[in-house]
């Protein structure tokens, strides 16, 4: 018999990004939602049929979403919060106005929360069970997937989010949080139950329940709310009329605390990580054994990078499983979700470098190609052309080392790492030289990256502009983007970021090492994609990148201008990353690259300069137990490296896309940044009790609005939000800004909204 292959999820934004173009199409009003539709209906034919040929065994289906999976399982639940009800709008714009917030004649809602997926630049709407909710199975849209697939031909694996992950997600209005009562597991555990039954009457043969938060930390009674559910939900896989088997999904690291339960429930199968769970995950099957009627899906091939498999490696791991049991499939790590469609449209790479790389699309013929080695003896093995192709990418050095890179970082010394003097005495300093009024108001860097900013940037690549003209346009965007602000009265300014098409992928263009691609997006949230460069080599700054642009703006106002750059953690985190030299190795490179840039901004008269660590929390390991000593021990001093060598008036800023930093906050002060804005408006605001309580240090601006929604905040909203900012920390010491840059917006909408900040933070100064 040979070995299944299983593929957790694919990609469903298309090759082309087409469900992008076409659902932002349909918010335009450019075409009706039955076009939406029916581009959604080819992208899921087309991409199982890719999967039909690749020859993969277990293809999954409902992976695809208009906006995001757990806002569908939500909806599917039946937890749609009463205030989207009341708008009585169709089921989809019910969908995208929980995810992106409605303003128009049926009413003004803002958008559920938004938090990251685990360790991923993925974000989920945060479900949100209010009175009026009762869990239920009220959706149909898993089933007719399935249906439409098996009218294809295709007998797909069902996908969902699993209860236990859902209810831990899963918060009260205003993120409190939730009671997870018998109640609720009751009615959660039927839902899924239920879904179980439809399936094996719809004859479908696996159906998976993705349970990823199994990977985290276990709280008190975790195991017991996880056994309560599915003790439920395990014994409705056999209907009347047929049966269904559970394949129990988890990701991102290993169940090692958990496994033994997972073993005595009787899971027909469960799915383990083994790229980032291995030791623990092999060491839990070893010791606990597996259940007679349980298959293992070891994850193999890597769902969250896009170097090829080693497939000696994974080789190594299968034979490990089959130590233990017989019944092993091949599966993908994760999700394909986090990786790029296909490298077949990368023509700008070299075929001596693409070969290197494996999206989604090949990730399955390495799914198949692995299965079938694991199937073959040793004699097979070592005649293998598929194997010996393989190795031959491992063979050797991939590429040389940088010397000057290599001996920089040897002889950096300790005080490299810590700025002086210390932050009080900074803040005074600085406070004298800048002349800002309590509640500085500021923006996070960017503006509105208009059709016409795109279009120009697109003739400069296509050679039907000079450089000059190129230039000479920025130049002009600055000047009146600057006298807007100016206008509108903010008090440190920025000058748009009109010359970067990405914050990460500006700086890789500009450094040493990286590599781009021309296609290879990865979903971010909604229709939100982005698309990472790639670290192919050592890294270092080959020349001045943004100095001029910050200087030129500095030129043409008698206020501050705001130098704005992305730091090394998020510059590395939101890039494919090396797999040949550790990440810490890598962060390093790029701060000393960075930090060359914070002191060339520095001579040239910038006396404000924001360092983005927008992504800084995203690669927190799940465990707490790995914070410090797998991440934080490094990346902290990493960015104080960036920044340890600017005079004590040059103030020094950060930004971060989230607020969830209650358990960091020790690490966050310790970056030594003198102001930290951050997301906040969306979130729940428990930051600010942490912050209080912890006396932080660091002078901050939690997002007074939302810039993720088109929505316009009202004057007197941020007022009251800047009056609970206020009952929590000292006025001297906040900022008052947007939660995150406002490149993604229109105009239409920014300028409304700062005039209304403005106004707030200049109404709330007089009170004071
Ligand atoms: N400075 C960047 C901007 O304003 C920050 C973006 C981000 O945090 N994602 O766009
Ligand atoms: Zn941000």
């Amino acid at each position: 018999m040979s070995v299944p292959t299983s593929v957790v999820g694919f990609p469903r934004i298309g090759s082309d990004r087409e469900l992008k173009k076409s659902i932002e199409g349909y918010w335009r009003g450019k075409h009706g939602i039955d076009d939406v539709k029916a581009t959604a209906k080819g992208l899921r034919e087309r991409h199982w049929n890719i999967q039909r040929k690749a020859g993969i065994g277990l293809i999954p289906s409902n992976d695809f979403s208009y906006y995001d999976q757990l806002l569908d399982t939500s909806i599917l639940l039946g937890a749609i919060p009463q205030r989207y009800k009341r708008l009585a709008l169709s089921p989809e714009d019910t969908l995208f106005a929980m995810g992106r917030g409605y303003q128009g004649e049926k009413g003004d809602v803002t958008a559920l929360p938004m938090k990251k997926w685990f360790t991923t630049n993925y974000h989920y709407l945060v479900p949100e069970i209010d009175d009026s909710v009762s869990i239920t199975l009220a959706g149909d849209k898993p089933f007719r997937e399935f249906e439409e697939a098996k009218a294809l031909g295709i007998v797909t694996k069902p996908v969902l989010i699993g209860p236990y992950t859902f209810l831990k997600l899963a918060r009260r209005p205003e993120g409190a949080p939730l009671a997870i009562d018998r109640g609720l597991i009751d009615q959660v555990a039927s839902a899924y139950a239920s879904v179980l039954q439809r399936f094996a009457s719809l004859g479908a043969d696996w159906v998976q329940f993705d349970e990823p938060y199994l990977v985290l930390d276990k709280e008190r009674g975790d195991i017991e709310l996880f056994k309560s559910l599915y003790a439920k939900i395990l014994p409705s896989r056999r209907a009347q009329e047929g049966s269904v088997r559970l394949l129990l999904q988890t990701y991102f690291g290993h169940v090692g605390d958990s496994y033994e339960t997972l073993a005595l429930l009787g899971f027909d199968g469960i799915g383990l990580d083994f790229v980032e769970g291995k030791d623990e995950n092999l060491a839990a099957l070893a010791k606990f054994g597996v259940p007679e009627q349980t298959t293992i899906f070891a994850g193999v091939v890597n769902g969250r990078n896009i170097w090829r498999n080693d497939y000696a490696v994974s080789l190594g791991i299968l034979d490990a499983v089959r130590k233990v049991t017989s019944r092993v499939a091949v599966s993908t790590a994760s999700s394909l979700l986090h990786v790029p469609f296909s490298v077949a449209n990368e023509d700008g790479l070299d075929e001596q470098v693409r070969r290197h790389f494996a999206f989604a699309v090949e990730k399955l013929d390495e799914l198949k190609e692995i299965a079938d080695l694991a199937d073959a003896g040793d004699e097979e093995r070592r005649a293998s052309e598929s194997l010996k192709r393989n190795q031959s990418l491992f063979d050797g050095r991939r590429v040389t080392a940088d010397e000057s890179v290599v001996s920089r970082i040897a002889a950096l010394t300790e005080d490299e790492l810590n700025r002086q003097p210390a932050r009080s005495e900074r803040q005074r300093l600085q406070r004298e030289e800048l002349h800002l009024p309590v509640l500085p108001t500021t923006t996070i860097g960017s503006f509105p990256q208009t059709k016409e900013v795109r279009a120009e940037r697109a003739k400069l690549r296509h050679g039907e502009i000079s450089q000059e003209e190129y230039d000479a346009f920025i130049r002009s965007q600055i000047d009146a983007v600057l006298a807007k602000q100016e206008a509108i009265g903010l008090d440190v300014l920025v000058h748009g970021e009109f010359e970067r098409n990405d914050m990460v992928e500006y700086f890789g263009q500009n450094l040493n090492g990286f590599l781009f691609t021309k296609n290879a997006w990865v979903q971010s949230y909604g229709t939100r994609c982005v698309k990472p460069p790639i670290v192919w080599s050592d890294v270092s700054r080959a020349k001045p990148i943004t100095v001029a642009w910050s200087a030129y703006a500095q030129s043409r106002t008698e206020r501050v201008v705001k130098g704005m750059l992305t730091g090394p953690v998020t510059i590395l985190n939101w890039s494919w990353p090396r797999e040949d030299i550790t990440h810490e190795q890598q962060t390093t490179q790029l701060a000393l690259a960075i930090r060359d840039e914070v002191l060339d901004l520095e001579a040239a008269g910038i006396k404000v300069i924001q360092i983005d660590e927008a992504a800084l929390r995203e690669k927190l390991p799940l465990r707490k137990s790995d914070w410090h000593a797998q991440y934080l021990d490094w990346a902290i001093p990493a960015f104080r490296l960036v920044h340890s060598g600017v005079k004590p008036g040059t103030q020094i800023h950060t930004h971060m896309c989230y607020s969830e930093f209650n358990d960091i906050i020790r690490d966050i002060d310790a970056m030594d940044a003198d102001v930290i804005s951050f997301e906040a408006s969306r979130s729940d605001l428990t930051v600010l009790d942490a912050i209080q309580d912890a006396h932080f240090e660091t002078e901050a601006g939690p997002g007074v609005y939302d810039i993720h929604s088109p929505r316009i905040p009202s004057q007197q909203e941020i007022e009251e939000r800047i009056g609970n900012i206020l009952d929590k920390m000292d006025a001297s010491s906040v900022w008052i800004n947007p939660d995150c840059g406002l490149k993604t917006r229109g105009n239409a909408e920014t300028w409304p909204s700062l005039e209304h900040m403005v106004a707030a933070a200049k109404a709330v100064r007089a009170r004071l």
